[in-house]
């Protein structure tokens, strides 16, 4: 039978899971031989069976007799003996911390008889016995019973306003005794009975409580904020009251072993004197300097320093402490591993390398790609309390702030100015991208995190908040709830939160970014933080086994990426290079009615594709480029249906005639030829160049030619050709079999190798990956298409749409569209890489779509043997981070 109770004695801080947190830890510090106080901690498992069940697990009340019966002998008291009782907390405490979210009940044990005998223990203190029931009814009441709160605040400030006094410590003990007269019936008016006398009915109930405070929302929504999986239950701890406000040799505090903001060993923390642990947090009274302690109480101060010494000694890492001092007994109430900022994490990693602690291995893996993203990031000052406006998902992170602007072309006029623009869409296409280009960010209504918007701005390392579904766009201005924004009005987006606030919120810039792109201010280079992240990001660099490459399609992006330590380009995506005063080739090429119109426009397009290549290979000479052949359905790069069929009816009503008004009645029924119902899963990718005779050709040409003017210029091209959505190998062979006659025909006897590959991000060509392998040189998995096609969710609309639906039913914890769905994509990843490398020992594998870039995914990647990730040039960095955690984790666990 499964053992639901275990004893401080019986734990250990490896046993979170099972102990939580707080458990495990007290557990470990009795096991050190710290002064401690007795209990023990029913396990998440009693927790889990609990909420499954939706009551009573059998077995704990035995469990809990038994432990109890030894807590009560180890204290030499029993629980709420009327003589001489013994009181207990009971806290909850899951695996992952979760600050405030669940219920805590404190001395459970009081009732009307062993008030008295509280009150003889504390040495005659009526007051303080009074106080301390007074203070478990208004918690049970609210935690177990759900009364509302504000009930027992209100009976709290009848007796002050009665008595005329501001504070609750101006109440006596007659006072006190009449407010538990009157929390005993605010309690019985809501609940239906008495305040239960009997104390291991209050136990139980208070335990299950705690179990329940696990699906409180707010417990829900941390988790979900936190990525915490919602199955994990919380454990619960029991243990001996121990008392700060027994007087002035009595008192409360916590404290840091070092610094948690900057890592330097030193005193810090704070305490408060004659008061309980629940009096700091709510900010009562002002605290003291923990190293006030020492003239108040010179032998717990000594003692408290050994103890933090130790503790950092034993853990290894910075440690944060929760204490109480009972009349002179220093006890300890907690310690976990403390939590720090991002800028903390990196410094005080360093600093525990450089002091011998830990070495460099572990040092990565105390820092996370997560924490290096918000390093990253301009953020907003948020000390002046700008005024919130709404809220969408945060898809590609920064900070940003600018006028209002509507359209692409009013975005690039006005910062053509010079001036600061944020262009708001309902959601974007391949049109906006000039503008998207000028703005100093983009707010869209709709779509989610791989929405165009978020894909092109994280592309750009744009802030950019996609899918705040209460904005209603309108032509010159949105609203939000009623409320107008005009266009030229000033708002501020936060890409990391979603946040976007009225007017203009002042925004400070990344020194690690600055130190990234090489141009930092010299007199930053030794700062801690700096160097931090320069010794980290070297040791993960060594460790790392997964290369790390950039999707990047200009010049710019590829240099900045290079900076960034990219080791190639993973993905350069075409399509955008077929837009601004190309636009015109290109509808010339798509109305062609003849062989000889297509070509002439093909070849008008090639000079221009070879000079765009040739320049990002410049930029990324020596390292592998792979170039994806066009991609998305060409009616994409037309004028919408919509706008042209309005502009011929209203041309045709007023008359006009000539060659626009010809041209234009062409287009719109070349529009309408092309426009599909689903064109994710239409004419785009291998298919548009089965169909479009020429049209991969000339990339191909283009991409050779640019190959073989570098290597003229002393330079080392490393050229890939991607081809987008294959399903089949036929399709690949035959796109491969007018590849390779071109390349051979540009190439001649240059020494420049061009390799042909594919992107498997069709279920099929995970599913045949081994006939693929037959004609392909490396696979990219393309890992949002994938997603798509094997949940059958558009990339475009779900995550708005319905996500919240499934992220609250627990569907999955994350949206698979962000990290990489293991047991179902990844799965398809698995099996695609080893049937390709049993077809193709040695097939190269790399991963471009976004999961290249987040940290959880780039662990998945390294587990099944790709060979490289990519990622925007932006978490380039975080990839390289993550790739060298993943490798020091896996040695590390091997060794196990
Ligand atoms: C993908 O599908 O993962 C991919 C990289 O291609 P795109 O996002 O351009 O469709
Ligand atoms: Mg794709």
């Amino acid at each position: 039978m499964a053992k639901y109770v275990y004893d401080f004695a019986e734990g250990n801080k490896d046993l979170k899971d099972l102990l939580g947190g707080k458990g495990a830890n007290l557990a470990e510090m009795t096991n050190l031989g710290l002064p401690v106080p007795a209990g023990f901690t029913i396990t998440t498992e009693a927790c889990q069976r609990f909420l499954a069940e939706g009551s009573h697990v059998d077995g704990l009340d035995d469990e809990i007799d038994r432990h109890l019966a030894a807590l009560e002998s180890a204290m030499g008291r029993r629980l709420g003996d009327a003589a001489d009782p013994l009181l207990v907390s009971v806290r909850s405490g899951a695996k992952f911390s979760m600050p405030g979210m669940m219920e805590t009940v404190l001395n459970v044990g009081l009732n009307d008889e062993s008030v008295a005998g509280l009150s003889r223990q504390a040495g005659g203190n009526d007051r303080f016995a009074w106080d301390s029931y007074r203070r478990l009814i208004q918690m049970f009441g609210k935690t177990v019973c759900d009364v509302p709160g504000e009930e027992f605040e209100d009976a709290l400030h009848k007796a002050k306003q009665a008595k005329g006094v501001r504070d609750d410590v101006q109440l006596d003990s007659d006072d006190l005794k009449s407010l538990v007269a009157a929390y005993k019936k605010v309690f019985s008016k809501h609940v239906g009975h008495e305040f239960p006398q009997d104390p291991r009915q209050q136990l139980d109930q208070a335990v299950e409580a705690v179990f329940r405070s696990w699906n409180a929302d707010r417990a829900v929504l941390y988790r979900r904020q936190e990525r915490i999986p919602a199955d994990l239950g919380t454990a619960v701890n029991v243990v001996a009251m121990v008392f700060g406000n027994l007087g002035p040799d009595s008192g409360t505090g916590v404290a840091f072993t070092r610094d948690p903001a900057t890592g330097e060993s030193g005193i810090y923390g704070d305490y408060l004197q004659n008061a309980q642990g629940e009096d700091v947090v709510a900010g009562i009274r002002n605290t003291l300097p923990l190293a006030d302690l020492e003239k108040i109480d010179k032998k717990s101060y000594d003692e408290l320093l050994q103890i933090m010494a130790t503790l950092e000694g034993h853990y290894h890492d910075l440690c944060d402490i929760e204490f109480t001092i009972e009349r002179g007994k220093l006890w300890m109430l907690q310690t976990r591993v403390g939590k720090r900022t991002a800028a903390a994490a990196f410094t005080i990693a360093a600093q525990l390398v450089e002091e011998g602690m830990i070495d460099l291995d572990e040092a990565v893996t105390r820092v996370s790609g997560a924490q290096l993203a918000q390093l990253m990031f301009p953020r907003f000052d948020l000390s002046g309390d700008p005024t919130a406006l709404t809220r969408g998902v945060g898809a590609s992170p920064g900070a940003a702030y600018g006028e209002v602007v509507f359209t692409s072309a009013q975005a690039v006029a006005l910062a053509g100015e010079g001036r600061s623009v944020i262009l708001v869409r309902r959601e974007t296409n391949p049109d906006d991208l000039p503008g998207m280009i000028a703005a100093q960010g983009i707010l869209t209504a709709r779509g989610g995190k791989t929405s165009h918007a978020a894909v092109v701005a994280r592309g750009m390392g744009k802030t950019c908040v996609c899918g705040a579904d209460q904005v209603e766009v309108g032509r010159d201005q949105f609203t939000v709830h009623g409320q107008v924004v005009h266009e030229g009005d000033v708002i501020s987006i936060d890409g990391t939160t979603g946040r976007v606030y009225l007017g203009e919120v002042p925004v400070r810039p990344s020194e690690v970014v600055q130190y990234f792109e090489g141009d930092l201010d010299p007199a930053l280079a030794n700062e801690p933080l700096v160097a931090a992240v320069h010794q980290l990001m070297t040791h993960a660099d060594e460790r790392a086994r997964l290369r790390v490459r950039t999707n990047a399609d200009t010049g710019p992006d590829a240099a900045r990426a290079r900076r960034f330590g990219a080791q190639g380009i993973g993905l350069c995506r075409t399509e955008h290079m077929f837009l601004g005063d190309r636009r015109e080739l290109v509808e010339r090429l798509i109305l062609a009615h003849n062989k000889t119109e297509r070509d002439d426009a093909l070849a008008a397009l090639q000079p221009l594709q070879r000079a765009d290549f040739l320049e990002i290979f410049r930029e990324m000479n020596g390292l592998p480029v792979t170039v994806r052949l066009i991609d998305p359905p060409l009616h994409e790069f037309l004028p919408s249906l919509e706008e042209l069929a309005v502009q011929v009816a209203v041309a045709k009503e007023r008359g006009s005639s000539g060659e626009e008004a010809e041209r234009d009645e062409r287009m719109l029924a070349a529009v309408r030829r092309m426009h599909e119902s689903n064109p994710m899963l239409g004419l785009r990718g291998v298919r548009l160049g089965l169909v479009i005779p020429g049209l991969f050709g000339m990339q191909v040409r283009a991409i050779a030619e640019a190959a073989v003017a570098l290597a003229a210029e002393g330079g080392r091209p490393k050229p890939e050709i991607m081809v987008p959505l294959v399903g089949a190998v036929q399709e690949l062979e035959t796109v491969r079999h007018e590849a390779e006659r071109i390349i051979a025909e540009v190439v001649g006897d240059s020494g420049v190798e061009v390799l042909i590959g594919t992107m498997i991000e069709v279920p099929r060509a995970a599913l045949t990956a081994g006939q693929i392998a037959e004609a392909a040189e490396f696979f990219s998995f393309g890992t949002n298409d994938l997603t798509q096609m094997a949940w059958g969710f558009s990339r475009d609309d779900v995550e708005g749409a319905f996500f919240w639906r499934y992220l609250e039913l627990g569907i999955f914890g994350i949206s698979p569209f962000e990290s990489i769905d293991r047991d179902g994509v990844g799965r398809l990843v698995r099996i695609a890489g080893e049937e390709g490398r049993a077809t193709r020992p040695g097939l190269k594998l790399g991963v471009c779509g976004e999961h290249g870039g987040d940290p959880e995914s780039v662990h998945f990647f390294h587990e099944v043997g790709l060979d490289y990730v990519s990622c925007s040039p932006f978490r380039v960095p975080i990839a390289r981070l993550e790739a060298g955690r993943a490798a020091v984790e896996s040695a590390g666990s091997d060794h196990r």
